[in-house]
Protein backbone atom coordinates (compact mmCIF):
# COMPACT_ATOMS: atom_id res chain seq x y z
CA UNK A 1 0.00 0.00 0.00
CA UNK A 2 1.47 3.24 -1.22
CA UNK A 3 1.07 5.91 2.28
CA UNK A 4 2.11 8.74 0.77
CA UNK A 5 -0.24 11.62 -0.64
CA UNK A 6 -3.20 9.25 0.09
CA UNK A 7 -5.55 10.56 2.76
CA UNK A 8 -6.69 8.21 5.36
CA UNK A 9 -9.52 8.71 7.54
CA UNK A 10 -9.28 6.94 11.11
CA UNK A 11 -12.50 6.74 12.74
CA UNK A 12 -12.34 5.89 16.42
CA UNK A 13 -9.85 6.97 18.79
CA UNK A 14 -9.51 3.92 21.05
CA UNK A 15 -5.76 2.49 21.56
CA UNK A 16 -5.97 0.63 18.08
CA UNK A 17 -7.23 4.12 16.47
CA UNK A 18 -4.74 6.40 17.79
CA UNK A 19 -1.87 3.65 16.95
CA UNK A 20 -2.82 3.40 13.09
CA UNK A 21 -3.07 7.06 12.87
CA UNK A 22 0.47 7.21 14.52
CA UNK A 23 1.82 4.53 12.14
CA UNK A 24 0.08 6.28 9.00
CA UNK A 25 1.65 9.47 9.88
CA UNK A 26 4.92 7.75 10.85
CA UNK A 27 4.55 6.45 7.10
CA UNK A 28 4.16 9.66 5.47
CA UNK A 29 0.30 9.49 4.82
CA UNK A 30 -1.88 12.40 5.02
CA UNK A 31 -4.66 11.45 8.09
CA UNK A 32 -7.83 12.89 9.61
CA UNK A 33 -8.80 11.27 12.65
CA UNK A 34 -12.12 12.02 13.97
CA UNK A 35 -14.12 9.96 16.98
CA UNK A 36 -17.72 11.39 17.58
CA UNK A 37 -17.36 10.53 21.81
CA UNK A 38 -15.37 13.55 23.30
CA UNK A 39 -14.25 11.87 27.03
CA UNK A 40 -11.03 12.86 28.18
CA UNK A 41 -9.12 9.78 26.65
CA UNK A 42 -9.85 11.46 23.10
CA UNK A 43 -9.40 14.69 23.56
CA UNK A 44 -5.83 14.41 25.09
CA UNK A 45 -5.63 11.87 21.74
CA UNK A 46 -6.64 14.16 19.39
CA UNK A 47 -4.33 16.48 20.80
CA UNK A 48 -1.61 14.43 20.76
CA UNK A 49 -2.46 13.48 16.89
CA UNK A 50 -2.94 17.13 15.64
CA UNK A 51 0.61 18.06 17.14
CA UNK A 52 1.84 15.34 15.09
CA UNK A 53 0.38 17.00 11.96
CA UNK A 54 -3.58 14.65 11.80
CA UNK A 55 -6.65 16.64 10.60
CA UNK A 56 -8.59 16.83 13.53
CA UNK A 57 -12.29 16.51 12.42
CA UNK A 58 -15.20 17.96 13.76
CA UNK A 59 -18.63 16.60 13.95
CA UNK A 60 -20.24 19.44 11.61
CA UNK A 61 -17.83 18.58 9.16
CA UNK A 62 -17.67 14.38 9.43
CA UNK A 63 -18.99 14.32 5.58
CA UNK A 64 -17.41 16.44 3.73
CA UNK A 65 -13.77 15.67 5.34
CA UNK A 66 -14.35 12.15 4.62
CA UNK A 67 -14.98 12.85 0.95
CA UNK A 68 -11.66 14.38 0.84
CA UNK A 69 -10.33 10.66 1.91
CA UNK A 70 -9.28 8.23 0.04
CA UNK A 71 -9.04 4.86 2.66
CA UNK A 72 -10.97 4.40 5.78
CA UNK A 73 -9.21 2.91 8.75
CA UNK A 74 -12.76 1.71 10.95
CA UNK A 75 -12.18 1.37 14.86
CA UNK A 76 -13.50 -1.88 15.48
CA UNK A 77 -15.96 -0.73 17.75
CA UNK A 78 -17.68 1.05 14.82
CA UNK A 79 -20.15 -1.08 13.30
CA UNK A 80 -19.75 -1.49 8.91
CA UNK A 81 -22.81 -0.36 8.75
CA UNK A 82 -22.75 2.89 10.68
CA UNK A 83 -23.11 5.68 8.10
CA UNK A 84 -19.60 6.75 8.22
CA UNK A 85 -18.59 3.26 6.07
CA UNK A 86 -21.61 3.24 4.10
CA UNK A 87 -21.08 6.42 2.62
CA UNK A 88 -16.79 5.18 1.84
CA UNK A 89 -18.68 2.11 0.37
CA UNK A 90 -20.57 4.08 -2.00
CA UNK A 91 -18.12 5.96 -3.20
CA UNK A 92 -15.98 3.00 -3.96
CA UNK A 93 -13.24 3.54 -1.39
CA UNK A 94 -11.51 0.93 0.52
CA UNK A 95 -12.29 0.28 4.06
CA UNK A 96 -9.39 -1.30 6.55
CA UNK A 97 -8.94 -1.68 10.24
CA UNK A 98 -6.09 -1.19 11.97
CA UNK A 99 -5.29 -4.70 11.97
CA UNK A 100 -5.37 -4.85 8.29
CA UNK A 101 -2.31 -2.34 8.26
CA UNK A 102 -0.41 -4.43 10.96
CA UNK A 103 -1.10 -7.65 8.94
CA UNK A 104 0.18 -5.59 5.68
CA UNK A 105 2.92 -4.26 8.18
CA UNK A 106 3.90 -7.69 9.32
CA UNK A 107 7.57 -9.29 7.99
CA UNK A 108 7.11 -12.18 10.79
CA UNK A 109 5.00 -15.81 11.65
CA UNK A 110 1.62 -14.75 12.61
CA UNK A 111 -0.01 -17.44 14.93
CA UNK A 112 -3.88 -16.19 14.92
CA UNK A 113 -6.33 -17.39 17.35
CA UNK A 114 -9.78 -16.73 16.91
CA UNK A 115 -13.28 -18.03 18.30
CA UNK A 116 -16.28 -16.58 20.97
CA UNK A 117 -14.29 -17.65 23.87
CA UNK A 118 -10.98 -18.36 25.12
CA UNK A 119 -8.96 -15.84 22.82
CA UNK A 120 -7.05 -14.27 25.18
CA UNK A 121 -6.22 -17.14 27.35
CA UNK A 122 -4.77 -19.03 24.88
CA UNK A 123 -2.81 -16.27 23.18
CA UNK A 124 -1.41 -15.74 26.66
CA UNK A 125 -0.30 -19.67 27.24
CA UNK A 126 1.14 -19.74 23.73
CA UNK A 127 3.27 -16.34 24.25
CA UNK A 128 4.19 -17.94 27.25
CA UNK A 129 5.79 -21.05 25.75
CA UNK A 130 7.41 -19.06 23.34
CA UNK A 131 9.36 -17.22 26.17
CA UNK A 132 9.72 -20.18 28.37
CA UNK A 133 11.78 -21.54 25.63
CA UNK A 134 13.96 -18.24 24.84
CA UNK A 135 12.13 -17.41 22.22
CA UNK A 136 10.52 -14.02 20.70
CA UNK A 137 7.25 -14.17 20.65
CA UNK A 138 4.29 -10.78 21.00
CA UNK A 139 1.13 -11.09 22.22
CA UNK A 140 -0.94 -8.59 20.06
CA UNK A 141 -3.76 -6.97 18.51
CA UNK A 142 -7.24 -7.70 20.46
CA UNK A 143 -5.03 -8.40 23.65
CA UNK A 144 -5.00 -4.66 23.99
CA UNK A 145 -0.97 -3.89 22.07
CA UNK A 146 -2.59 -3.13 18.66
CA UNK A 147 -0.17 -4.62 15.76
CA UNK A 148 0.80 -1.44 14.18
CA UNK A 149 2.36 -0.27 17.86
CA UNK A 150 4.78 -3.21 18.36
CA UNK A 151 5.98 -3.53 14.92
CA UNK A 152 9.38 -2.75 16.50
CA UNK A 153 9.25 -5.98 18.71
CA UNK A 154 8.13 -7.81 15.66
CA UNK A 155 11.18 -8.77 14.03
CA UNK A 156 11.61 -11.20 11.12
CA UNK A 157 13.05 -13.81 13.95
CA UNK A 158 9.92 -12.68 16.20
CA UNK A 159 6.49 -14.33 15.86
CA UNK A 160 3.36 -12.38 16.49
CA UNK A 161 0.68 -14.42 18.23
CA UNK A 162 -2.17 -12.46 17.47
CA UNK A 163 -5.88 -12.18 19.09
CA UNK A 164 -8.55 -11.67 16.71
CA UNK A 165 -11.99 -10.63 17.34
CA UNK A 166 -14.82 -10.89 14.68
CA UNK A 167 -15.41 -7.29 14.97
CA UNK A 168 -11.32 -7.19 13.46
CA UNK A 169 -12.27 -9.64 11.06
CA UNK A 170 -15.13 -7.63 9.42
CA UNK A 171 -11.92 -5.19 7.83
CA UNK A 172 -9.17 -7.77 7.85
CA UNK A 173 -8.35 -9.35 4.74
CA UNK A 174 -4.45 -9.69 3.93
CA UNK A 175 -3.49 -11.48 7.14
CA UNK A 176 -2.49 -15.06 6.36
CA UNK A 177 -1.73 -17.25 9.47
CA UNK A 178 0.72 -19.50 9.46
CA UNK A 179 -1.30 -21.43 12.06
CA UNK A 180 -5.22 -20.45 12.20
CA UNK A 181 -6.42 -20.97 15.65
CA UNK A 182 -10.51 -21.23 16.40
CA UNK A 183 -11.22 -22.39 19.65
CA UNK A 184 -15.24 -22.31 19.55
CA UNK A 185 -18.38 -20.45 17.97
CA UNK A 186 -21.30 -20.00 20.50
CA UNK A 187 -23.95 -17.21 20.23
CA UNK A 188 -22.32 -13.94 20.82
CA UNK A 189 -22.22 -10.40 19.70
CA UNK A 190 -25.58 -10.91 17.42
CA UNK A 191 -26.68 -7.08 18.34
CA UNK A 192 -23.69 -6.20 16.29
CA UNK A 193 -23.42 -8.95 13.79
CA UNK A 194 -27.44 -9.82 13.16
CA UNK A 195 -27.39 -13.60 12.96
CA UNK A 196 -25.39 -16.70 13.67
CA UNK A 197 -25.03 -17.13 9.74
CA UNK A 198 -23.20 -14.10 9.63
CA UNK A 199 -21.09 -14.61 12.92
CA UNK A 200 -20.05 -18.22 12.14
CA UNK A 201 -19.35 -16.53 8.37
CA UNK A 202 -16.77 -14.04 9.94
CA UNK A 203 -14.83 -16.68 12.23
CA UNK A 204 -14.50 -18.66 9.50
CA UNK A 205 -12.46 -15.43 7.69
CA UNK A 206 -9.42 -16.12 9.86
CA UNK A 207 -9.03 -19.19 7.25
CA UNK A 208 -9.84 -17.85 3.94
CA UNK A 209 -6.04 -16.87 3.04
CA UNK A 210 -4.83 -20.02 3.89
CA UNK A 211 -2.65 -22.37 1.56
CA UNK A 212 -1.57 -25.97 1.56
CA UNK A 213 1.59 -24.85 3.46
CA UNK A 214 0.04 -23.35 6.34
CA UNK A 215 -2.03 -24.84 9.76
CA UNK A 216 -5.72 -24.76 10.93
CA UNK A 217 -5.82 -25.61 14.59
CA UNK A 218 -9.39 -26.68 15.10
CA UNK A 219 -11.92 -27.66 17.92
CA UNK A 220 -13.40 -31.28 16.88
CA UNK A 221 -15.71 -30.95 19.65
CA UNK A 222 -17.20 -27.65 18.29
CA UNK A 223 -19.76 -28.66 15.19
CA UNK A 224 -19.66 -25.31 14.11
CA UNK A 225 -15.28 -25.12 14.07
CA UNK A 226 -15.03 -28.76 12.75
CA UNK A 227 -17.46 -28.21 9.70
CA UNK A 228 -13.85 -25.11 8.80
CA UNK A 229 -12.03 -28.23 8.15
CA UNK A 230 -13.91 -28.58 4.74
CA UNK A 231 -13.54 -24.95 3.87
CA UNK A 232 -9.74 -24.60 4.30
CA UNK A 233 -6.86 -25.54 2.01
CA UNK A 234 -4.68 -25.22 5.34
CA UNK A 235 -3.40 -28.55 7.14
CA UNK A 236 -5.74 -29.56 9.94
CA UNK A 237 -4.62 -30.20 13.34
CA UNK A 238 -7.53 -30.78 15.24
CA UNK A 239 -7.49 -31.03 19.25
CA UNK A 240 -10.32 -32.10 21.01
CA UNK A 241 -11.40 -33.46 25.51
CA UNK A 242 -13.40 -36.00 23.75
CA UNK A 243 -11.42 -37.66 21.23
CA UNK A 244 -8.55 -39.36 20.06
CA UNK A 245 -7.64 -37.00 17.23
CA UNK A 246 -4.56 -36.06 14.61
CA UNK A 247 -3.37 -33.31 16.86
CA UNK A 248 -3.93 -32.51 20.69
CA UNK A 249 -6.27 -34.76 23.40
CA UNK A 250 -6.59 -36.17 27.15
CA UNK A 251 -6.12 -39.78 27.66
CA UNK A 252 -5.77 -41.21 31.06
CA UNK A 253 -5.76 -37.52 32.36
CA UNK A 254 -2.60 -36.49 30.45
CA UNK A 255 -2.22 -33.77 27.87
CA UNK A 256 -1.02 -35.60 24.33
CA UNK A 257 0.31 -34.86 21.42
CA UNK A 258 0.20 -37.45 18.51
CA UNK A 259 1.23 -40.28 20.71
CA UNK A 260 2.80 -38.35 22.97
CA UNK A 261 2.08 -37.67 26.53
CA UNK A 262 2.92 -34.62 27.89
CA UNK A 263 1.75 -33.67 31.52
CA UNK A 264 -1.34 -34.98 33.57
CA UNK A 265 -4.28 -32.55 33.37
CA UNK A 266 -4.35 -32.37 36.86
CA UNK A 267 -0.97 -29.94 36.93
CA UNK A 268 -2.89 -27.54 35.10
CA UNK A 269 -2.99 -25.09 37.64
CA UNK A 270 -6.27 -23.03 36.24
CA UNK A 271 -9.77 -24.48 36.81
CA UNK A 272 -12.02 -25.82 33.90
CA UNK A 273 -12.73 -27.83 30.82
CA UNK A 274 -12.38 -24.94 28.98
CA UNK A 275 -8.71 -24.14 29.70
CA UNK A 276 -7.52 -27.78 29.08
CA UNK A 277 -9.19 -27.05 25.43
CA UNK A 278 -7.31 -23.91 25.24
CA UNK A 279 -4.45 -25.66 26.37
CA UNK A 280 -4.91 -28.14 23.84
CA UNK A 281 -5.09 -25.25 21.04
CA UNK A 282 -1.88 -23.63 22.65
CA UNK A 283 -0.29 -27.49 22.37
CA UNK A 284 -0.56 -27.77 18.85
CA UNK A 285 -0.06 -24.38 18.13
CA UNK A 286 3.40 -24.71 19.94
CA UNK A 287 3.93 -28.16 18.58
CA UNK A 288 3.52 -26.76 14.77
CA UNK A 289 5.86 -24.31 15.25
CA UNK A 290 8.78 -26.86 16.06
CA UNK A 291 8.73 -25.62 20.28
CA UNK A 292 9.84 -28.75 22.90
CA UNK A 293 7.88 -30.52 25.11
CA UNK A 294 9.84 -29.33 28.12
CA UNK A 295 9.12 -25.83 27.24
CA UNK A 296 5.48 -26.58 26.71
CA UNK A 297 5.19 -28.30 29.99
CA UNK A 298 7.08 -25.49 32.10
CA UNK A 299 5.07 -23.17 30.95
CA UNK A 300 1.50 -24.54 31.34
CA UNK A 301 2.23 -25.98 34.77
CA UNK A 302 2.83 -22.56 35.90
CA UNK A 303 0.08 -20.65 33.93
CA UNK A 304 -1.62 -18.79 36.54
CA UNK A 305 -4.61 -17.64 34.17
CA UNK A 306 -5.52 -13.97 33.23
CA UNK A 307 -7.00 -11.27 35.33
CA UNK A 308 -10.99 -11.33 35.32
CA UNK A 309 -11.14 -14.65 33.99
CA UNK A 310 -12.35 -16.49 36.58
CA UNK A 311 -9.49 -15.13 39.14
CA UNK A 312 -10.59 -15.49 42.71
CA UNK A 313 -9.95 -11.86 44.07
CA UNK A 314 -10.71 -12.71 47.95
CA UNK A 315 -11.90 -13.65 50.80
CA UNK A 316 -14.66 -12.31 53.59
CA UNK A 317 -15.95 -14.25 56.15
CA UNK A 318 -15.30 -17.80 54.64
CA UNK A 319 -16.60 -16.55 51.39
CA UNK A 320 -14.67 -16.18 48.27
CA UNK A 321 -15.25 -13.91 46.08
CA UNK A 322 -14.77 -15.15 42.22
CA UNK A 323 -14.27 -12.60 39.60
CA UNK A 324 -15.27 -13.34 35.66
CA UNK A 325 -16.51 -10.47 34.82
CA UNK A 326 -14.46 -11.20 31.34
CA UNK A 327 -17.82 -13.60 30.80
CA UNK A 328 -19.80 -11.91 28.93
CA UNK A 329 -21.42 -14.06 26.97
CA UNK A 330 -23.75 -17.37 28.09
CA UNK A 331 -21.44 -19.77 26.80
CA UNK A 332 -18.88 -18.23 28.90
CA UNK A 333 -20.74 -17.90 32.20
CA UNK A 334 -22.11 -21.59 31.89
CA UNK A 335 -18.64 -22.99 31.67
CA UNK A 336 -17.78 -20.87 34.91
CA UNK A 337 -20.72 -22.67 36.57
CA UNK A 338 -19.50 -25.75 35.46
CA UNK A 339 -15.77 -25.48 36.79
CA UNK A 340 -16.29 -23.22 39.49
CA UNK A 341 -15.82 -25.78 42.69
CA UNK A 342 -18.22 -25.78 45.55
CA UNK A 343 -21.63 -23.83 46.23
CA UNK A 344 -21.93 -20.26 44.52
CA UNK A 345 -24.18 -17.20 44.50
CA UNK A 346 -24.08 -16.30 41.12
CA UNK A 347 -24.02 -12.64 39.80
CA UNK A 348 -25.71 -12.25 36.52
CA UNK A 349 -26.40 -9.15 34.62
CA UNK A 350 -25.62 -5.88 32.64
CA UNK A 351 -25.63 -5.00 28.92
CA UNK A 352 -27.63 -7.33 26.41
CA UNK A 353 -26.27 -8.71 23.40
CA UNK A 354 -29.86 -9.95 21.77
CA UNK A 355 -29.12 -13.41 22.70
CA UNK A 356 -31.23 -16.01 24.64
CA UNK A 357 -30.20 -16.48 28.50
CA UNK A 358 -32.20 -19.67 28.95
CA UNK A 359 -29.27 -22.08 28.39
CA UNK A 360 -27.91 -20.22 31.45
CA UNK A 361 -30.50 -21.67 33.72
CA UNK A 362 -30.29 -24.92 32.38
CA UNK A 363 -26.59 -25.34 33.32
CA UNK A 364 -27.21 -23.50 36.18
CA UNK A 365 -29.84 -26.20 37.68
CA UNK A 366 -27.32 -28.81 37.55
CA UNK A 367 -24.43 -26.73 38.96
CA UNK A 368 -23.25 -25.45 42.82
CA UNK A 369 -25.33 -22.15 42.05
CA UNK A 370 -27.13 -21.74 44.94
CA UNK A 371 -29.07 -18.84 44.15
CA UNK A 372 -28.21 -15.85 41.63
CA UNK A 373 -28.36 -12.00 41.86
CA UNK A 374 -29.68 -10.61 38.76
CA UNK A 375 -29.03 -6.93 37.96
CA UNK A 376 -28.54 -4.42 35.92
CA UNK A 377 -30.17 -3.45 32.04
CA UNK A 378 -31.33 -6.71 30.99
CA UNK A 379 -32.22 -8.32 34.49
CA UNK A 380 -35.87 -8.74 33.31
CA UNK A 381 -34.76 -10.32 30.00
CA UNK A 382 -32.70 -12.76 32.37
CA UNK A 383 -35.57 -12.78 34.76
CA UNK A 384 -37.87 -13.82 32.33
CA UNK A 385 -35.63 -16.71 31.01
CA UNK A 386 -35.31 -18.21 34.35
CA UNK A 387 -38.84 -18.69 34.85
CA UNK A 388 -39.39 -19.84 31.78
CA UNK A 389 -36.70 -22.89 32.81
CA UNK A 390 -38.76 -22.94 36.22
CA UNK A 391 -35.68 -21.40 37.68
CA UNK A 392 -37.07 -19.68 40.67
CA UNK A 393 -33.78 -18.97 43.31
CA UNK A 394 -33.25 -15.52 42.30
CA UNK A 395 -33.49 -11.92 43.70
CA UNK A 396 -33.06 -8.78 41.20
CA UNK A 397 -32.22 -5.74 41.76
CA UNK A 398 -30.89 -3.30 39.21
CA UNK A 399 -27.49 -1.50 41.09
CA UNK A 400 -24.16 -3.65 40.51
CA UNK A 401 -23.27 -2.72 43.99
CA UNK A 402 -26.40 -3.95 45.82
CA UNK A 403 -26.22 -6.94 43.67
CA UNK A 404 -22.62 -7.58 45.06
CA UNK A 405 -23.99 -6.72 48.51
CA UNK A 406 -26.96 -8.75 48.36
CA UNK A 407 -25.04 -11.92 46.81
CA UNK A 408 -22.48 -11.75 49.84
CA UNK A 409 -25.25 -11.53 52.24
CA UNK A 410 -26.93 -14.86 50.60
CA UNK A 411 -23.62 -16.67 50.69
CA UNK A 412 -22.92 -18.97 53.30
CA UNK A 413 -19.71 -19.67 54.92
CA UNK A 414 -17.29 -21.79 52.30
CA UNK A 415 -19.78 -20.78 49.59
CA UNK A 416 -18.44 -18.56 46.67
CA UNK A 417 -19.77 -15.02 45.14
CA UNK A 418 -19.40 -15.52 41.60
CA UNK A 419 -19.24 -12.72 39.47
CA UNK A 420 -19.62 -14.28 35.41
CA UNK A 421 -22.42 -11.66 34.10
CA UNK A 422 -23.45 -13.48 30.16
CA UNK A 423 -23.61 -10.04 29.82
CA UNK A 424 -21.44 -6.77 28.61
CA UNK A 425 -20.45 -4.35 31.20
CA UNK A 426 -21.25 -1.13 29.01
CA UNK A 427 -24.82 -0.35 31.02
CA UNK A 428 -23.02 0.67 33.97
CA UNK A 429 -19.61 0.98 33.31
CA UNK A 430 -16.38 1.57 30.62
CA UNK A 431 -15.52 -1.88 30.14
CA UNK A 432 -15.13 -5.55 31.62
CA UNK A 433 -12.12 -4.11 33.38
CA UNK A 434 -13.29 -1.71 35.29
CA UNK A 435 -16.38 -3.89 36.50
CA UNK A 436 -14.01 -6.48 37.98
CA UNK A 437 -12.17 -3.79 39.53
CA UNK A 438 -15.36 -2.67 41.35
CA UNK A 439 -16.17 -6.29 42.36
CA UNK A 440 -13.18 -6.37 44.18
CA UNK A 441 -13.73 -3.02 45.91
CA UNK A 442 -16.76 -3.75 47.28
CA UNK A 443 -15.05 -6.92 48.51
CA UNK A 444 -13.01 -4.53 50.27
CA UNK A 445 -15.99 -2.15 51.26
CA UNK A 446 -17.67 -4.95 52.39
CA UNK A 447 -14.61 -5.97 54.44
CA UNK A 448 -14.19 -2.16 56.28
CA UNK A 449 -18.12 -3.02 57.38
CA UNK A 450 -18.57 -6.17 58.37
CA UNK A 451 -16.67 -7.00 62.13
CA UNK A 452 -15.74 -10.83 59.99
CA UNK A 453 -11.81 -10.39 59.96
CA UNK A 454 -11.30 -13.42 57.62
CA UNK A 455 -10.55 -10.97 54.55
CA UNK A 456 -6.90 -11.45 52.29
CA UNK A 457 -7.03 -10.11 48.53
CA UNK A 458 -5.18 -13.29 46.35
CA UNK A 459 -2.82 -11.61 43.69
CA UNK A 460 -4.40 -11.46 40.38
CA UNK A 461 -2.98 -12.65 37.00
CA UNK A 462 -1.54 -10.78 34.12
CA UNK A 463 -2.98 -9.16 30.65
CA UNK A 464 -6.24 -7.14 29.70
CA UNK A 465 -8.13 -7.56 26.46
CA UNK A 466 -10.50 -4.22 25.41
CA UNK A 467 -13.32 -3.23 22.76
CA UNK A 468 -14.93 -6.35 22.22
CA UNK A 469 -16.77 -7.84 24.73
P1 LIG B 1 -11.79 -14.01 24.86
O1 LIG B 1 -10.48 -13.32 24.68
O2 LIG B 1 -12.16 -14.86 23.68
O3 LIG B 1 -12.89 -13.14 25.33
P2 LIG B 1 -10.89 -15.01 27.43
O4 LIG B 1 -9.74 -15.94 27.49
O5 LIG B 1 -10.67 -13.59 27.74
O6 LIG B 1 -11.55 -15.13 26.00
O7 LIG B 1 -12.06 -15.57 28.35
C1 LIG B 1 -13.34 -14.90 28.33
C2 LIG B 1 -14.33 -15.62 29.19
O8 LIG B 1 -14.60 -16.90 28.63
C3 LIG B 1 -13.86 -15.89 30.60
O9 LIG B 1 -15.00 -15.80 31.42
C4 LIG B 1 -13.33 -17.29 30.58
O10 LIG B 1 -13.41 -17.94 31.82
C5 LIG B 1 -14.22 -17.95 29.52
N1 LIG B 1 -13.52 -18.91 28.67
C6 LIG B 1 -12.18 -19.03 28.48
N2 LIG B 1 -11.91 -20.03 27.60
C7 LIG B 1 -13.10 -20.52 27.20
C8 LIG B 1 -13.48 -21.54 26.28
N3 LIG B 1 -12.58 -22.25 25.61
N4 LIG B 1 -14.82 -21.79 26.12
C9 LIG B 1 -15.74 -21.08 26.81
N5 LIG B 1 -15.44 -20.10 27.70
C10 LIG B 1 -14.13 -19.82 27.89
Amino acid sequence: MLFERQNFFVAGLSRSGVSAAEYLVSRGARVYVYDDVQDEHVLSASDKLFDMGCVVVQKEELYERAAECDILVLSPGIPVDHPLPVAFRKAGKSIIGETELGALALRCPVIAVTGTNGKTTTVTMIESIFRTAGKSAVACANVGKPITSCLNELGEKSVAVAEISSFQLETLYSLRPHVAVVLNVTEDHLNRHYNMENYVYLKSRILKNSAESEYAVLNYDDPIVRGFAEKTKAKIVWFSLQEKVEGAYIEDGSFCYRGERLFSERELPIDGEHNRANALAAICAAKIMGLGNASIIAALKSFRGVKHRLQKVGELGGVTFIDDSKATNVDSAIKAVQSVKGESVLLLGGKDKGYSYEPMFDAVKKSGVVHTVIYGENAFRILNAALKQGYTAVTVCRPFDMAVRIAYLTAKRGQNVLLSPASASFDAFKSYEERGERFAEMLSILAKETSKNHYGVIAGGEGETYETE
